[in-house]
């Protein structure tokens, strides 16, 4: 037992056959990813990361040895470190405060666990005494060996009364598409609010009832027979409505509000989830003014749940309080207002297809105005440059007209409607006024002054309801659109369907790819054909070829970014189709020509917001990156902030940051994909004498058509329109290589000629 629960970190051999025992009864392919992360964690685990490298094998899922020494190389290793680099790993770990009744009920679920120890410690538990008097616990820097009883006492003496337990891994529910069923089930999630808007509602439409009644009283009794008693009564009662009025409104307004701030949570946090997980190519193939169209349109269709589609309902259950009422003043009366009623619903049925028409004109022009505006701004430097600000301008222009247009196309549609309706609305006022009155001076009927006064006044609540009911009627269709929308957008097929994340080996950086054909969807020429070749890990493989022979490609099928290849490229023999796709992107480091840095200081941009990352490893890969010189000389050093588009910093110092950015993670492989290629000579020879320092430990795959600078290269890839046409040193390829030849005879005829 002293053995078995140490606290802190002691002198530990963590051998390979323990970690066989854990992943007894995976398969085979699980096992040789544990064979291959055994290198790794040969070296020393601490305690708590040990202890959740095995809850993690209890879960199914076998972490990355990186992951979890670059985590025990920290200091202290706190509960909320534990449980992101859980969550990285595509588990849900949570932070439990324990009391020993607590741990007791947790070694009964089964549920893997560990208890924090003092000193940066750990234990798993593994069960507990039928009698409840110990707990099971085992050694996680051991954990083949039986497990140890620990009793009350000498845990409550290690113990810090906190744990790390891990959530059961559900088959990822299926995610509903976002649509109405997605809506109906979002506004199910607050049914007592929208339920209690309803009755508060209801109360109120009953409310509305009661002050024409009173006139009706007032007229017949108090104006007739002077009854000041029943005035006493009208005046009480007209308090006690406009106290409960004030309350019913306050509180239907305030849970209105409440509600459509829930679902605009709900339809916010699906919209940016949804959309990091579209693939790089949606984004390349849709322009950004477009999808923020589209995405706008999820708030019409908030507004419609939470508006007119409520009120809507609300309006009827008042008509369905006022017509009994209408009727049992006088039948003929309600009769003709119904009659009229009926005409006005069906003259806004007419106009549900012109109104559609119009409504989809007015969507489609507005967008193409975002895409204008958008497009301008992102590319405001070129349109400067190019000094295309008038062309820019009159394309605003027509868009602005076009939208204009459209506009007042649904306008006049809406006001022509307003003004058909208008007979109606106001014939069921004057008509009633007048047909009553005729019925009250002929005797028709049995109509008292009062009840006509009350009849009007109800029968002008008649015409609101079924107006906007069939507003709504209309509106449906007007949310259908823009449901299909934003759905254009919100259900686009993300790059990996949810659930299914794939394996997450420890990666070393051997690269193959086995005749690979791809081509870009909609082009007519494959951008890859064919191509077969394999890299050992370390290697630095160079990519060479003409613009648009398929570098770019190759580094893009290596990302994962692109699907729809036949032929297999693997990293260390594995598929990548297969591949945990945040694992894998993991355990590269890219840079592009040009690299995006975000608003924020130097130090954040090359953490990139990770935490596990330490303001030490940020200088040594800037020191890697040969940023480090020039950033001393900043004024602020690593606190210096970068603005949008970083206007502050030369491209050859964006660059370094760039790369610095990449290698901080110690990715075992990199990617430059003509990264040195827009740098000023002085920033590129940095770089480039950097190269080899940076390709210490790792695979670096680097694109350029500077070939001087490849001249080291491991091996070189000759690229020319998507077909691999050679592959050995620059040695090599200088002698058997028709094309690389022609390319570094065109770079350095200068040279040669001086050497003539
Ligand atoms: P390189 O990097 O060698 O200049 P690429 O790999 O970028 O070439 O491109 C290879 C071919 O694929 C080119 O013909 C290019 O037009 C096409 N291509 C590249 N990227 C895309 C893309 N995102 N969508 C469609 N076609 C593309
Ligand atoms: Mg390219």
């Amino acid at each position: 037992m002293d053995k078995g629960l140490r606290p802190g970190r002691g002198p530990v051999s963590f051998a390979l056959p323990q970690c066989r025992m854990l992943t007894d009864g995976y398969d085979g392919r699980q096992a040789a990813m544990n064979e291959m992360s055994g290198a790794v964690e040969a070296a020393a685990l601490a305690p708590r990361p040990a202890a959740l490298r095995v809850m993690a094998g209890q879960a199914g899922v076998v972490m990355e040895g990186r992951v979890l020494l670059a985590l025990s190389a920290a200091s202290e290793v706190d509960a909320p470190a534990l449980i992101r680099c859980a969550a990285d790993a595509g588990l849900e770990a949570k932070a439990l405060a324990l009391r020993w009744a607590d741990a007791l009920r947790l070694a009964r679920s089964g549920a893997p666990a560990m208890v924090l120890l003092k000193g940066n410690g750990a234990a798993l538990i593994a069960g507990a005494s039928a009698d409840g008097s110990a707990l099971l616990m085992r050694d996680p820097l051991e954990p083949g060996r039986e497990p140890i009883a620990v009793d009350r006492a000498r845990l409550e003496g290690l113990w810090l009364g906190a744990g790390v337990v891990l959530a059961p891994r559900h088959a990822a529910a299926p995610q509903l598409p976002f649509g109405v069923r997605w809506l109906m089930e979002a506004v199910r999630h607050d049914a007592a609010l929208f339920r209690n808007m309803a009755y508060a509602a209801l109360v109120l439409s009953v409310l509305t009832i009661l002050p024409p009644l009173m006139l009706m009283q007032l007229t017949d009794r108090v104006l007739l027979y002077q009854s000041w008693s029943t005035l006493t009564i009208l005046a009480l009662m007209a308090a006690g409505i406009i106290v409960f009025e004030c309350f019913l409104g306050w509180a239907q307004r305030h849970l209105t509000a409440v509600a459509s701030r829930r679902l605009d949570g709900r339809i916010n946090l699906l919209v940016m989830q949804r959309l990091l997980g579209l693939p790089l190519d949606y984004f390349e193939r849709t322009p950004t003014g477009e999808t923020q169209s589209r995405l706008f349109q999820t708030y019409r269709v908030r507004d419609f749940l939470t508006g007119p589609l409520f009120r809507a309902l609300l309006d009827t259950l008042t008509l369905v309080a006022i017509l009994p009422v209408m009727f049992l003043i006088s039948v003929p009366l309600s009769f003709f207002v119904l009659g009229l009623g009926l005409v006005l619903l069906l003259v806004v049925l007419a106009h549900t297809r012109p109104l559609q028409r119009a409504t989809a004109e007015v969507v489609v022009a507005d967008r193409a105005k975002a895409v204008t505006l958008i497009e301008t701004l992102q590319g405001i430097r070129t349109v400067k440059a190019l000094a295309i600000e008038g062309q820019q301008g009159s394309q605003w222009n027509r868009n602005l007209a076009d939208s204009m247009r459209t506009h007042s196309r649904l306008l006049g549609v809406s006001n022509q409607l307003q003004t058909l309706c208008t007979p109606f609305e106001r014939g069921m006022y004057f008509g009633t006024m007048i047909l009553g009155t005729w019925m009250l001076l002929s005797g028709n009927g049995s109509l008292s002054i009062g009840a006509l006064f009350a009849f009007i006044i109800l029968s002008q609540r008649v015409a609101s309801p079924l107006v906007s009911v069939s507003q709504v009627l209309h509106q449906f269709s007007d949310v259908k659109m823009a449901l299909a929308e934003a759905s254009a957008v919100l259900n686009h097929p993300p790059e990996r369907p949810a659930g299914q994340s794939g394996v997450r080996p420890s990666l070393r950086g051997a690269i193959a790819f086995e005749d690979v054909t791809f081509s870009y969807p909609g082009a007519l020429n494959p951008a890859l054909s064919d191509v077969s070749f394999a890299v050992p890990a370390g290697s630095v493989i160079g990519l060479v070829g003409r613009s648009g022979s398929g570098k770019s490609t190759i580094t893009r099928l290596l990302q994962g970014l692109n699907g729809g290849y036949s032929g297999l490229v693997k990293l260390d023999g594995i598929e990548m189709r297969e591949m945990d796709l945040a694992h894998l992107r993991r355990n590269l480091g890219v840079v592009l020509q040009d690299n995006f840095l975000f608003r924020g200081t130097i130090r954040d941009n090359v953490a990139a917001g990770r935490p596990d990352i330490t303001f030490e490893r940020v200088i040594a890969a800037c020191r890697l990156a040969g940023a480090e010189e020039f950033i001393e000389r900043l004024p602020r050093g690593y606190e210096t902030m970068i603005e949008e588009g970083s206007p502050n910093l030369s491209g050859g110092q964006k660059q370094r940051l760039a790369i610095a950015r990449a290698v901080v993670t110690d990715p075992p492989i990199l990617i430059l994909d003509e990264a040195t290629s827009a740098l000023d000579p002085e920033s590129e020879a940095v770089v480039n004498a950097n190269l080899r320092r940076l390709a210490r430990g790792r695979t670096v795959v680097v694109v350029s058509h500077r070939l001087s600078s490849l001249v080291d290269a491991d091996t070189i890839l000759v690229l020319d329109r998507g077909e691999l046409t050679a592959q050995g040193t620059h040695a090599e390829l200088v002698a058997a290589s028709p094309i690389y030849r022609q390319l570094w005879t065109q770079q350095n005829r200068v040279a040669q000629e001086l050497s003539r």
